[in-house]
C-alpha cells in the first residue's frame, strides 16, 4: 500500500515529466522549422492564404466611386501614338488635360507618371507642364527612388520641401535595407522647383512576386519620402479634418497616425491593402477607369459618342489618379485577387483604404502562437475525450473548418489577418500526437488489466482460471499436431505445520521464492502456475512425459538443496514433492491428466515426500 502523499508525489512526478516533455517538444520543433527554413515556406503558404481570403471577400465589396483612374490603356496608347506620332507624347497634351479636368473642380489630380528629365519632350512643352503644378496646388506627380550604381548616374539632392518629418516609436527601422535607397530617377527639374506634390511610387516586390503592401514612407539620404498615394489621400483628408502632412507619427503599436486614421505597418514599414475586387477595368464594383483618349479629345473641344460619353462635370470633387494599364507600358502589377492589375490601382486601393480606415492588420506573431496554442490543446481535448477515432477525427476537421471560415470572417469584417497555416498545421501535429500517445496508454492499459487478470499477485506465476485455459490449448495444439505435452504438480510438504512453526509471513516468503526457483529450472516456453494454495502447476508444450520427469526431479533437487530466507533473518529448509503426468497417454481432458499427476503426487507424498512420483494409467 501508497500513502496518499508517496501517491501525490508520484502524480505530480508523472506531470512534471510529461510538461519537460512537451516543452522540449515544442522547443525541438522550433529548432527543427529554422534548420530546415521551415518559416520561409510558411509564410509563402500563409501568403496564399491571405490571397484566397482576399478573393473571396473582394467579390462582394465595392470601391469608392469618388476615386477615377484615367488610364492610358491599349487603344490610348494606339491613338495618341497614332495622333502625336511618337510616345510620350508633348507634355503640352498633360498640361492641357490638367487645365481641362481642373475647370470641373476635382479633389486631386494625380499623375502616376514620371516626367522623367531623360525622355525630355520641347523645353517650352515642359516649361508649360511645370506651370500647371505651379497654379494647381492640387495637381501631383511622381518620383522614383532606386539603388543604380553612382558611376552611372549621380544620386541627385532633393529639396527639403519634399521629405516630411518622421516620429517613429515603434520597433520599424525606416532605414532598413528594403526602404533606404542610395539612388533616385529624376523628374524635370522646372517641376520640382514649381510644387511640393511629389510623393514616391516605389513599390516593394514580395519574394512571390504578389504585390499586397505599399510602403508609406522610404528613406533617400537620410530623410523620409511619402508615397505618392499617401499625399493624395491626405491631401482628400484635409478637406474633412486637420491634418499635419510634414509631420508624420508611427506609434508603438507599428501604426502610422493619419489623423483620425491609422495604417497599421508590418514590421518592414509596409501598408497591407485591402482589396476591391478584380481589376476596375473588367469589374464594375471596383474603381472607374476612363481611357486617357476619351479626355483627350474631351480636351481638345471634340464629341464623345453616346456609349462613352462623359456627364458634364463627371470629375468634380473626384481624385483623378491618371495611370498606364497598356500592355506595353509594363506597369502591370500581380495582386491576391487580380493576376494582371495596372499599377495605378494600387494607388487607388491604398487611397481607399485610407479613406475607409480598413487596411490589414496582420495580428502579432505573439498571438498567432498563442490561437494555436489553444487551438491545439481543444484537438488534443476532443480527441482524447472521443472514444471513436471517427468521431473525434470528424470533429477536429470541423473545428478546422469553423477556423478557416471564421478567419475569413474576421478579415472581412475586422481587417485582421489571423494566421491560417501555423496553426492547422500544429492541429494536425497535436491530433497525431496525442492520438499516438492514446493508442500508447490504451494497449498498456490492456496489458495491465491482462496482467492482472491472468496473474497471481502473491508468486506472480499465472493463476489457476490461466491454468485451465492453457490446458485446453495445449490439448487443442497436441491433437491437431499430433504433439504431446507434460504436466508436473508440486505441492510444498508439511507446509501446514511450516506455517504454524514459523508464521504465515514466512510461508508466503518461502511460496514466493520456490516460485522463482521453479521459473528459473524450466524453459521459457513451460508455463508455470499458482493451482492454489502451496500447490503448483507446469505445462511443458511439446515435452515427453520422461522428459518432464527428469525436468521434476530437477526442481526437487534445486528446492532441496536450498536454504530458504524467512521473516526476522530466519533460515531454513524446505522440500516438495512432484507428479507427473502427459497428454495423450494419461488423458485426453484436462481433467483426467491432472487427475493422473496428482495420483503421481500422492504416491510421492505417500513414499516419503521429497520426490517425483509417476503414476501410469496404465497401472489402473
Ligand atoms: P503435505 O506434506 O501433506 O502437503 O502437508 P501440508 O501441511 O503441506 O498439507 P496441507 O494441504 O494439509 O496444508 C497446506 C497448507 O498450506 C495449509 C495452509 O496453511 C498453507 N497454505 C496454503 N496457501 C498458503 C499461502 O498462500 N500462504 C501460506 N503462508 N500458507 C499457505
Ligand atoms: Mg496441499
Ligand atoms: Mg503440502
Amino acid at each position: 500500500m501508497i500513502t496518499k502523499k508517496e501517491y501525490n508525489k508520484r502524480v505530480f512526478v508523472k506531470y512534471f515529466f510529461y510538461s519537460l516533455g512537451i516543452i522540449l517538444g515544442v522547443f525541438f520543433l522550433l529548432w527543427l522549422f529554422r534548420v530546415i527554413n521551415a518559416d520561409v515556406f510558411f509564410i509563402g503558404m500563409e501568403n496564399k492564404t491571405f490571397d484566397l481570403r482576399q478573393k473571396a471577400m473582394a467579390a462582394h465589396k465595392v470601391a469608392n466611386d469618388n476615386i477615377v483612374i484615367v488610364t492610358v490603356d491599349n487603344a490610348s496608347y494606339e491613338y495618341l501614338v497614332g495622333k502625336y506620332g511618337e510616345w510620350p507624347m508633348p507634355r503640352k497634351v498633360y498640361a492641357d488635360i490638367a487645365d481641362y479636368i481642373e475647370q470641373q473642380k476635382p479633389a486631386v489630380i494625380a499623375f502616376d507618371l514620371m516626367f522623367v528629365n531623360s525622355l525630355k519632350s520641347s523645353n517650352q512643352d515642359d516649361l508649360q507642364l511645370a506651370k500647371r503644378f505651379a497654379k494647381y496646388d492640387n495637381l501631383y506627380t511622381s518620383i522614383n527612388f532606386d539603388n543604380l550604381n553612382s558611376q552611372i548616374r549621380k544620386p541627385e539632392n532633393l529639396p527639403e520641401k519634399l521629405s516630411v518629418n518622421l516620429k517613429n516609436d515603434s520597433k520599424i527601422n525606416f532605414k532598413n535595407s528594403l526602404l533606404e535607397y542610395t539612388n533616385c530617377r529624376m523628374i524635370l527639374k522646372e517641376i520640382i522647383d514649381a510644387t511640393s506634390n511629389i510623393g514616391h511610387i516605389n513599390l516593394i516586390r514580395e519574394e512571390d512576386g504578389i504585390a499586397r503592401r505599399i510602403n508609406p514612407i522610404v528613406s533617400y539620404q537620410g530623410n523620409f519620402y511619402p508615397h505618392l498615394a499617401l499625399k493624395v489621400g491626405i491631401d482628400y483628408l484635409k478637406r474633412y479634418e486637420n491634418i499635419d502632412e510634414k509631420n508624420l507619427y508611427v506609434n508603438k503599436k507599428m501604426d502610422l497616425i493619419v489623423g483620425n486614421r491609422k495604417i497599421p505597418l508590418d514590421i518592414l514599414g509596409g501598408a497591407i491593402l485591402n482589396w476591391y475586387g478584380a481589376s476596375g477595368e473588367y469589374n464594375k464594383n471596383s474603381f472607374k477607369y476612363i481611357p486617357l483618349w476619351q479626355v483627350e479629345k474631351l480636351t481638345y473641344g471634340e464629341t464623345l459618342d453616346d456609349d462613352s460619353r462623359l456627364e458634364k462635370n463627371y470629375f468634380k470633387d473626384k481624385i483623378v489618379y491618371i495611370g498606364v494599364s497598356a500592355t506595353s507600358m509594363y506597369d502591370i502589377k500581380s495582386t491576391p485577387v487580380e493576376r494582371n492589375m495596372p499599377g495605378v490601382e494600387m494607388h487607388a486601393t491604398f487611397i481607399n483604404n485610407l479613406i475607409d480606415n480598413n487596411f490589414i492588420w496582420h495580428i502579432p506573431l505573439l498571438i498567432d502562437l498563442l490561437i494555436t496554442l489553444l487551438l491545439s490543446l481543444l484537438v488534443g481535448f476532443i480527441v482524447l475525450r472521443f472514444e471513436s477515432t471517427v468521431m473525434a477525427s470528424l470533429t477536429c476537421v470541423m473545428c478546422s473548418i469553423f477556423y478557416v471560415i471564421l478567419s475569413a470572417w474576421v478579415m472581412n469584417n475586422f481587417n485582421i489577418w489571423v494566421s491560417l497555416v501555423f496553426p492547422l498545421t500544429f492541429m494536425l501535429l497535436t491530433f497525431i500526437c496525442v492520438y499516438l500517445v492514446k493508442y500508447f496508454r490504451k494497449s498498456r492499459d490492456f496489458e495491465h488489466t491482462y496482467k492482472l487478470a491472468t496473474t497471481d499477485g502473491l508468486t506472480e506465476l499465472y493463476n489457476h482460471r490461466y491454468f485451465q485455459e492453457q490446458m485446453i490449448q495445449n490439448i487443442e495444439t497436441s491433437k491437431r499436431y499430433n504433439s504431446v505435452f507434460s504436466l508436473i504438480l508440486i505441492d510444498i510438504d508439511f507446509f501446514k505445520k511450516f506455517n504454524d512453526k514459523f508464521g504465515h509471513q514466512s510461508g508466503d516468503a518461502v511460496l514466493k521464492q520456490v516460485a522463482q526457483i521453479i521459473k528459473k529450472n524450466v524453459r521459457s516456453t513451460d508455463i508455470v502456475c499458482r493451482y492454489g494454495g502451496e500447490e503448483m502447476a507446469v505445462i511443458l508444450s511439446n515435452t515427453k512425459k520422461e522428459e518432464a520427469a527428469i525436468t521434476a526431479q530437477k526442481l526437487c533437487d534445486s528446492v532441496a538443496g536450498k536454504i530458504f530466507d524467512l521473516v526476522n533473518n530466519q533460515k531454513e529448509h524446505v522440500t516438495i514433492s512432484l507428479g507427473v503426468a502427459a497428454y495423450p497417454e494419461d488423458g485426453e481432458t484436462p481433467q483426467e491428466i491432472i487427475e493422473c499427476s496428482d495420483k503421481g503426487l500422492y504416491q510421492a507424498k505417500e513414499s516419503g515426500r521429497n520426490q517425483v512420483g509417476i503414476f501410469s494409467r496404465k497401472q489402473v
